[in-house]
Parts: C-alpha cells; structure tokens; sequence
C-alpha cells in the first residue's frame, strides 16, 4: 500500500501532480474506459476483511465523467467486497486497526470508541477483538437521552459526548463530522475523551483544493437552516438521510490541532490489489502524552 502524509496543501499538491499520481490515474481510466457493458467493472485483489482474494466490484453509483467522457465510478464509496459489503474505505479503516492492535503489548487494557454501532464495520471489530473494551455508538436524535440500556443502540451526540475525560484510547469516526452542526465541538469532544497519547482516526469529504470550510447548514432553534442547497448522505437509521452541515477544506487540520491534536495529518493511500483506488484520504490526530 501506497501512504502519504500530507500536513499542507502545497504538500498534497506536490503529490498530486508526481508521476505516481499519473499512473494511478492511468490504471483507473483503463479500468473504466475498457469495462464492457452496464454491469459493475470487477477487479481481482486482495480482501483484507476477509483475508481472502475476491473479485472486488465498483457500481456506476454517483459516478462522475472524465475531461474525455469516460465515466469514473466513485471509487471511495462503491468499491466493494461481494463478500464482506465493505467498500475501500471501511477497509481501509479494518487494515489500520488490524496493524494497530497488534502493535499493542496489552490489547485487553484498551478502549476504542467508534461513532457507529449498527453496521459492519462495528460488527466486525466486536467479533474479530472480542477482548478489547468497543465502545459503539449511533446519533438518534436530538430528545433522546444518552446513553440507553445496556444492549440498545447507544445514543451519543458527538459534540456533547457522555464519556469520560481521557477514558479512550482510540477515536474512529467514519464520514460521520460532515453532519454534525458544529465540527470543531465534536473535534474537541473526541480529544477531551482520549487518553493522553491517544488518536483519532477520522475519515469525512474533504476537498484538497479548498482552504477553507464552507458550511452549507446551521442549526438555529434546534432546526436545519440551509446556507447552500441540501445535500444528504445515506443513514440506515434515517429514510431521509443525514443532511451535511460542512463541505471540509484544508482548515479541518487546524481544527484538528485547536481541538488538541499535536500532530494532525492528512494521509493518503493507494493499492490496486487491496482496491483501494481514486485520490481516497484519512485523517489522523495524535493527542500529546505529555499532558
Ligand atoms: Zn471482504
């Protein structure tokens, strides 16, 4: 796998514009320029969810249109293992928790906190390190009253979290702070709730060639007031789906370390035989042990 780490936009425009970027776009182009018929493209790999090789397959979903016609899936979202669902992001976010537990003397001794419950990635984690303390959790409204009966879903408002001060190890949140009003009081929820030396692995819609946040919905009364036309993401706990509040630019970072991050990276990564492919990024924020 290809990674990397990017803490300025001159940094990612310099990768961005290397020769490496052009042959992955290469690669990416013949993929869809040569695909036959209306079905998704198939691409053989590597599943690192299910440690087998699969034949990965891309849907034409939110698809976009090259210069020169050719239309690209959206590869962050709709590359997909047929077996576990996830796409390349969630494994992604399975391979980095993988190679983090496993680089823990202790792994009974740790507390991750994960901004989701009912899905496939929680399950998998819950299964796959039943010895390690999983925190899940979903946002179900704004009445409802954290958290619910042990075996519910767990509500949690990410910006005002109910966990305690410096009670987690690691932060995962996945395409989850583009929906909350206010990112920088969720960012700062997260860290507050870390230990000393803990991190943050984050993933959300970022534009790298924006530097600044722009936000496309306020809270005022406890109701949406939309800045720009609505855009929604998928819920499974939601038929109308989650409104997105911020479009992210390059301030996320310093957000990022305003909240508490010493070291907060924008990090890129590439592998064709793990399908991970398109321009797909994470986030991640170092909290300082020395506190
Ligand atoms: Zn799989």
């Amino acid at each position: 796998m290809y990674l990397h780490r990017c803490t300025t936009s001159e940094e990612y425009a310099l990768l961005i514009n290397s020769p490496a970027f052009a042959t992955r776009w290469m690669i990416e182009h013949h993929l869809a320029r040569t695909h036959a018929g209306p079905g998704p493209i198939r691409i053989p790999g590597f599943c690192t969810v299910c440690q087998q090789a699969v034949d990965f397959t891309a849907s034409y979903d939110n698809a976009w249109r090259a210069p020169d016609g050719v239309s690209i899936p959206n590869w962050r979202d709709y590359l997909r293992c047929p077996t576990c669902t996830m796409n390349g992001r969630q494994r992604l976010i399975v391979q980095l928790i993988v190679e983090w537990v496993m680089s823990l003397p202790q792994r009974e001794l740790v507390t991750i906190y994960m901004m989701e419950q009912i899905s496939p990635l929680y399950r998998w984690a819950t299964t796959t390190f039943p010895r390690i303390r999983w925190i899940g959790s979903e946002y179900l409204g704004p009445n409802c009253a954290p958290p619910s009966q042990p075996g519910d879903i767990r509500h949690e408002d990410a910006e005002a979290l109910t966990l305690a001060s410096e009670s987690v190890d690691l932060v995962i949140s996945c395409d989850v702070l583009e929906h909350v009003n206010d990112p920088q009081r969720a960012l700062t929820e997260a860290s507050r709730i870390l230990r000393p030396g803990g991190r943050a692995l984050l993933t959300f819609p970022m534009d790298p060639n924006t530097p600044f946040n722009q936000r496309r919905a306020t809270l005022i009364d406890g109701r949406p007031h939309h800045l720009l036309p609505p855009i929604y993401h998928g819920n499974p706990l939601s038929e109308e789906g989650s409104l997105v509040f911020t479009d992210f630019g390059w301030e996320v970072l310093a957000q990022l370390r305003a909240a508490g991050f010493d070291d907060a990276t924008l990090n890129v990564y590439w592998a064709y035989e793990l399908g991970y492919l398109g321009v797909q990024f994470y986030f991640l924020g170092h909290k300082s042990s020395l506190r």
